[in-house]
């Protein structure tokens, strides 16, 4: 039972928490990819109108066309040799690195090489001079590399005014630097997909442990009943639930009344059982020790019962049994308690009586049970009964209440049945 209890748990939380974490690692997924492919886009676009711009406001200091008779740089007739503020000032000022490229190799750029000097002569990838330099168009990588390293970079080219290309701008971040923020982002968003996560897996926990405990209470209310405990109940919190807890703890509750009412009563003819007898004996002795008050018991048995069963068969047997209960409930009605003691011999308890008094209600229900006939498919059975009876006042306790009058009854047997024997000395009624 326990280990179930556990899985339960565990079923529970793992129905919950699954689907949780499925939908909170899709959602991460997505999200993650459109930070990225935004994120990627903004630098795209700033490092486009960095590029342009910030070599626009070169070509307004440096107006003219580029030429390189021998190995300096000119534009505009202004030497470009060593003039490394050019894009020193633009790292400076937006953080991007910037190198000006003549045809295919570095001329002036901030980009260090391996030995430490500026990566000049070095050149590009052929994939950026074949989009730049052989067909005039911008180029945008978010891992192109440069000079060995990825970066995010923007390439554009460089016309004198005959339009003909003649060199590459290039404006850029490295990769690691972008895809810090990048990442930050996404771990900002993780992190708060997985708290919210967390808080919804913790209030399904937290109404899992609620079903948990009310199946928990209904359980141990079960196992009380199942184990005899018939005084078990139920908090009116799950009792009055409207679904099927509510539903499960309520039959719960009639299962519990319904074996109630079988282990006190006789299924058969509706007396109270034998078992019962017990409570409404002690209560009795109680009143009459409280009180110095009577009461007395009379057994009674059906005389040769078996021939009947013998001759009609059990089922006439049994109504035999239903008819003698019935005139024994309705005589008892305001004298006392009437229990069906075993197959077909009756204990009934008169209250204030004693055995003098007893005897001649007893003879009256003996009369009634013997001018009563009944009708068995066309035949007509009669029945006699014999009874011994005994007080409280000579008894002095139960057992020894129940056993003199039982012993009274099979005296009555053996002298002849249908009578009553209340006394040793004779005194009974036939
Ligand atoms: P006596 O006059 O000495 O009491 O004889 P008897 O035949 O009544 O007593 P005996 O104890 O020999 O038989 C009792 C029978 O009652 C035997 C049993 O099969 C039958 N019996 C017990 N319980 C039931 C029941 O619930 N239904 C039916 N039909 N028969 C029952
Ligand atoms: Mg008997
Ligand atoms: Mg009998």
């Amino acid at each position: 039972m326990r280990a179930k209890r556990g899985k339960l748990t565990t079923s529970l939380m793992l129905l919950s928490a699954v689907p949780l974490l499925t939908f909170g690692l899709i959602v991460m997924l997505i999200t993650s990819e459109i930070i990225y492919s935004s994120l990627r886009e903004e630098v795209r676009y700033s490092l486009g109108v960095l590029g342009t711009f910030s070599y626009r406001t070169f070509e307004v200091s440096y107006p003219g066309d580029f030429e390189m008779p021998g190995t300096v740089l000119f534009k505009g007739g202004k030497s470009l040799e060593g003039r490394d503020e050019l894009v020193d000032d633009l790292k400076e000022t937006s953080g991007v690195d910037a190198t000006l490229f003549y045809g295919k190799e570095r001329y002036l750029t901030t980009i260090i090489g391996s030995d430490g000097a500026r990566a000049i002569g070095t050149a590009a990838e052929t994939v950026v001079t074949d989009k730049v330099l052989g067909r005039g168009e911008t180029y945008f990588s978010d891992h192109v590399l440069v000079n060995g390293t990825p970066y995010f970079g923007y390439y554009q080219p460089i016309r004198n005014s005959d339009q003909s290309i003649v060199g590459m701008m290039f404006v850029g971040k490295p990769r690691n630097v972008v895809m810090k923020r990048i990442n930050t982002n996404i771990f900002m968003v993780c992190v708060s997909a997985l708290v919210m996560i967390g808080i919804a897996i913790g209030v399904s926990y937290f109404y899992s442990r609620k079903v948990i405990d009310l199946l928990k209470k209904t359980e141990k209310f079960l196992g009380a009943v199942a184990r005899g405990d018939l005084t078990a109940g139920l908090e009116p919190e799950i009792l009055e639930r409207s679904d099927e807890l509510g539903e499960m703890s309520r039959f719960a509750v009639i299962l519990r009344d319904s074996i109630e009412a079988m282990a006190g009563k006789d299924a058969l003819t509706g007396l109270y059982n034998r078992r019962s007898c017990d409570v409404v004996l002690n209560s009795l002795v109680e009143k009459a020790g409280r009180e110095n008050g009577m009461f007395s018991a009379a057994m009674g048995d059906i005389d040769y019962f078996k021939r009947i069963n013998d001759t009609y068969g059990h089922q006439a047997g049994d109504e035999v049994l239903k008819m003698v209960a019935h005139a024994v409930a309705e005589h008892m009605e305001h004298l006392g308690f009437a229990f069906r003691w075993g197959g077909e011999e009756f204990l009934m308890v008169y209250e204030e009586l004693d055995r003098e008094q007893t005897f001649a209600r007893v003879e009256k229900l003996r009369t009634v049970i013997n001018g009563r006939e009944m009708d068995w498919r066309g035949e007509k059975i009669r029945i006699t009964i014999t009874f011994g009876i005994a007080d409280y006042g000579e008894a002095k306790n139960v057992k020894e209440l129940i056993r003199l009058a039982d012993a009274r009854l099979y005296s009555g047997k053996s002298s002849g049945r249908n009578r009553t024997v209340v006394c040793c000395d004779g005194q009974d009624g036939e």
